[in-house]
């Protein structure tokens, strides 16, 4: 008898949740209580849906509680469209926030923290410029040195401060520091800056405020005020953390945590709201939810399932370095999910006439189809008759060696109809293959005996007198390199020229004429698509979401 690992049986924990099991364990706290905290600054990405997945599905998984905060300390970035979206892409990515909070709304708390400092010796205001604060703060390797206001008096940094909220200052005329070190080993210990002055119009505090909070001075403060237990950051904050802990410890409030993992980062994207802003305001896409941006309502816009991304994130667990994601893991989680729910229809992207010799003009046959491998799926009814649809690439007047299509003389099955035998096509003048003819078994139906015929190839269709002309969206990756940001030069430099092909004059199956948003399609042999928000009753506007195989797989493979 082999031995037996019991840990073999349970699927190992991730680094973060090994914590929240031995904190719950010891009783450091009772439940646990996690945030997502957005700045509104922009749409969520595929790298915010990781960090979504992480802190709700902490949250549910032991039986605590997930806040969605806002983070909007900068008044100048920030947009009520923004909040909107994001709470829109958590509700569809399937996650319910216990409770809906704006750092904003600690604006009284966080100046009532300030002076607390102030009051304990702990943070001065400091009238230096920017440039002289740079200048003053050393480097890593030479420490910094304290400037004239560091000595400033309790009484003195606490009428400034008033008189900072008051206004009576103008942008950058000063700021409130901590005072830590400023020869500390860490640089963001030396006397951090926690206030700015900054009179801007606040998204929901108005103008009330001229002063507002740096990033260090908000975030662990507002984990703090909710009770926060587990607070999960990317890497980059490490070096934030004791920052963090310090002003915590000072402050004497709920012994929130910090705790970092590794960003998502994913091949042929860049991530940044930033970048994803500039390709938007420079009309490289049509918006934040074009379907070739990386965000979440973009994907949601071309068809992908929130259950894909939720596998998805799951599959690449939590990291504590930093690595590339291959964008075809997404895909492949998506074709996985996709293959189950998509109903089956035909559509024929590039349509070229089949007429069956032998088939009544007049007739319409009524075949009955399943919808898809699961029975649960349903059944619906296609119209056949004498004239067809097929796909221009499914003919080859001379064919190649192991064609298993249409080509003179060659047998082929049409989906869920007949057998057909390719008697005779037509040319136009400029060389151009416009009608092919063939003659119909009509002891072939779909479903009947056919043992005695011998059939290779299976091809789709729309019948010519019920199809319905629709507009087709053909997406590619947006970048044509791995890493658009390790390119030397502008990430734009190498956005993929192709990354859009429209077909205006696909058809497809009548069926589809009352094809629904929420529903994923696939277009036999052609992919998975969805109908786009363009759509309207007089023109049908599809997307494909995805190809049914990698065919940037393929492409690498060649080279
Ligand atoms: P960006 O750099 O893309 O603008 P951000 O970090 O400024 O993103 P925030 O709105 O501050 O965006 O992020 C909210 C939360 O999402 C943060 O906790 C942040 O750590 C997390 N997050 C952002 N980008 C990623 C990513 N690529 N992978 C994992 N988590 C991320
Ligand atoms: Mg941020």
């Amino acid at each position: 008898m082999s031995e037996e690992n019991p840990r073999d049986a349970v699927p190992s924990l991730n680094f973060i949740e090994e914590i929240i099991e031995e904190d719950l364990h010891k009783g450091k706290y009772k439940t646990i209580l996690t945030r997502f905290p957005p700045e509104p600054n922009g749409y969520l990405h595929i790298g915010h849906a990781k960090a979504i997945c992480l802190n709700f599905g902490l949250g549910l998984k032991y039986g605590g509680k997930t806040n969605l905060r806002f983070d909007d300390t900068n008044p100048v970035t920030e947009e009520t469209e923004y909040v909107d979206s994001i709470k829109d892409d958590i509700r569809w990515l399937g996650f319910t926030w216990a409770e809906e909070l704006y750092t904003s709304d600690y604006f009284d708390t966080l100046y009532g923290y300030a002076v607390n400092l102030i009051n304990k010796g702990l943070a001065y205001v400091d009238d230096s410029t920017s440039e002289d604060i740079a200048a003053m703060k050393g480097t890593p390797t030479e420490p910094g040195r304290d400037n004239q206001y560091r000595s400033r008096s309790v009484e003195e940094n606490l009428r400034l401060f008033t008189e900072m909220k008051a206004g009576k200052f103008k942008d950058g005329e000063k700021v409130l520091r901590a005072k830590i070190d400023m020869a500390h080993t860490n640089m963001l210990m030396r006397d951090p800056i926690l206030y700015r002055i900054k009179h801007a119009h606040h998204h929901r505090s108005g103008d009330k405020w001229c002063i507002y909070p740096m990033y260090d001075f908000a975030h662990g403060q507002s984990d703090s005020i909710e009770n926060i237990t587990h607070s999960i950051c990317t890497l980059e904050f490490i070096p934030h953390r004791e920052l963090y802990d310090w002003l915590i410890e000072k402050l004497e409030i709920f012994p929130s945590h910090q705790y970092e993992f590794a960003r998502l980062n994913m091949t042929y994207t860049v991530m940044s709201k930033r970048k994803l802003l500039q390709l938007v305001n420079e009309g490289h896409v049509t918006g934040w939810d074009d379907p070739r941006m990386p965000t979440l309502s973009a994907f949601r816009r071309k068809g992908y399932t929130p259950e894909s991304i939720r596998t998805f994130c799951d599959k690449i667990g939590v990291a504590k370095r930093e690595n590339f994601i291959d964008l075809s893991l997404l895909e492949f989680c998506l074709r996985e999910d996709l293959n189950q729910k998509a109903l089956r229809v035909m559509a024929v992207l590039d349509p070229v006439k089949l007429i069956i010799d032998n088939f009544d003009a007049g007739l319409t046959e009524e075949l009955v189809s399943e919808n898809g491998p699961d029975e649960s799926l349903g059944k619906r009814t296609l119209q056949f008759g004498k004239e067809l649809w097929i796909e221009r690439e499914d003919f080859m007047e001379e064919p190649a060696k192991k064609w298993f299509r249409l080509a003179p003389g060659s047998m082929v099955r049409l989906k869920s109809a007949y057998i057909i035998t390719c008697e005779s096509f037509v040319k136009n003048e400029a060389g151009q293959v416009t009608e092919i003819h063939c003659t119909y078994i009509p002891e072939s139906r779909s479903g009947s005996d056919t043992s005695g015929i011998h059939v290779k190839g299976t091809i789709h269709w729309v019948s010519a007198a019920h199809a319905v002309t629709a507009e087709v969206r053909l997406y590619d990756r947006l970048f044509t390199v791995e890493n658009p940001l390790g390119e030397e030069g502008d990430f734009k430099d190498s956005i993929n020229p192709n990354s859009l092909q429209i077909i205006n004059d696909a058809v497809v199956e009548p069926s589809l004429k009352h094809a629904l948003a929420e529903n994923r399609y696939q277009f036999i042999r052609k992919g998975y698509f969805c109908l786009d928000k363009d759509s309207t009753a007089d023109k049908l506007v599809f997307n494909r979401t995805v190809t049914l195989k990698d065919a940037w797989a393929k492409e690498v493979k060649k080279n």
